[in-house]
């Protein structure tokens, strides 16, 4: 009997000082949660504070290029409409070497303006102050116009242009000018990074109520790791820029706004070495 009642006691006292320890360990652990807890919603409290300087950093940064770029405008109007009056000869036959720097000022002022028109436009849809007029338009004919106009710049790379467009497609409801400036930007890409020799070929097909335009090269393509970075404001392969092209990295970025803007979504697949698809769709004047 004693012997049992022994053994109950000791069981007991087990008992509560077990019950004990858990306490002590449920209260540390309750500690340990409360101040893991503070230390996250002080981290929290800082990255928001950083968050919104960044941001107001950033808005700062959006001014001043959009004041500076402005401001370009108008020296950059002088200095094309002098360079031309020069190179017309109205001042005078120049020598050969003149003749050769007034190229060069024309052909470096007109990167200049691209640029400055570039700025503006990207500055003009980030503002959400771009504004479109748009109309029903045919499909084939859209890639006609904007192919003819490179087609010179094609034949100086050596690479051929084909325009595979149906002519059955149904008109698609869009700002004429901005739609040739994304075809453009994308056939003038895949002209500079396919070699000569190569291909750059236009089709577009019917999906739902869009028209869906690929602009599918035969070029160096783009590796797999830049794909989902290629339509970032100021972004360039590396491999790309090492090579000497000469670009701004806003083309892709003025692109996928504009194609946004008409309610399109752009993608882009490819195969380094073998070559790029870029597409981008816009929606057809009469849905079904
Ligand atoms: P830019 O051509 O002025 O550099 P873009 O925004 O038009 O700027 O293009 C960004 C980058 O994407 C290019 O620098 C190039 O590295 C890559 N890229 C674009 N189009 C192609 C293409 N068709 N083939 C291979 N790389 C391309």
């Amino acid at each position: 009997m004693d012997d049992l009642r022994l053994e109950n006691q000791q069981l007991r006292s087990e008992r509560d000082l077990l019950r004990r320890r858990l306490s002590e360990v449920e209260e540390s652990f309750l500690r340990a949660v409360h101040d893991s807890q503070q230390e996250m919603l002080a981290m929290n409290e800082a990255l928001t504070a950083a968050n919104a300087q960044l941001q107001a950093l950033d808005q700062m940064k959006d001014a001043f290029l959009s004041m500076v770029t402005h401001e370009l405008r108008t020296p950059l109007t002088v200095i094309s409409g002098i360079t031309e009056m020069l190179e017309t000869g109205i001042y005078g036959e120049l020598a050969p070497a003149q003749a050769e720097h007034v190229r060069q000022i024309a052909a470096q002022t007109s990167r200049l303006r691209e640029l400055v028109n570039d700025l503006l436009d990207l500055s003009k849809m980030e503002a959400g102050l771009m504004r479109l007029r748009r109309e029903p338009l045919d499909p084939r004919a859209l890639a006609e116009a904007v192919l003819e106009s490179l087609l010179t710049v094609g034949a100086q790379a050596g690479v051929i242009l084909r325009n595979q467009v149906r002519h059955d497609l149904p008109e698609v409801f869009c700002d004429g000018q901005r739609v040739e400036q994304v075809l453009t930007n994308l056939i003038a890409n895949a002209i500079k990074f396919t070699p000569a020799g190569g291909q750059v070929t236009l089709t577009a097909e019917r999906l739902d109520d869009f028209v869906r335009f690929c602009v599918a090269d035969t070029g160096q393509g783009i590796p797999a790791e830049a794909l989902s970075r290629i339509f970032d404001k100021f972004f360039q392969v590396q491999s790309s820029t090492e090579t000497g092209r000469k670009g701004t990295g806003l083309g892709l970025a003025i692109v996928k706004h504009l194609v946004e803007l008409h309610g399109g979504e752009v993608s882009v697949a490819s195969q380094p070495g073998h070559g790029s698809q870029f597409f981008f769709t816009l929606p057809v004047t009469h849905p079904r």
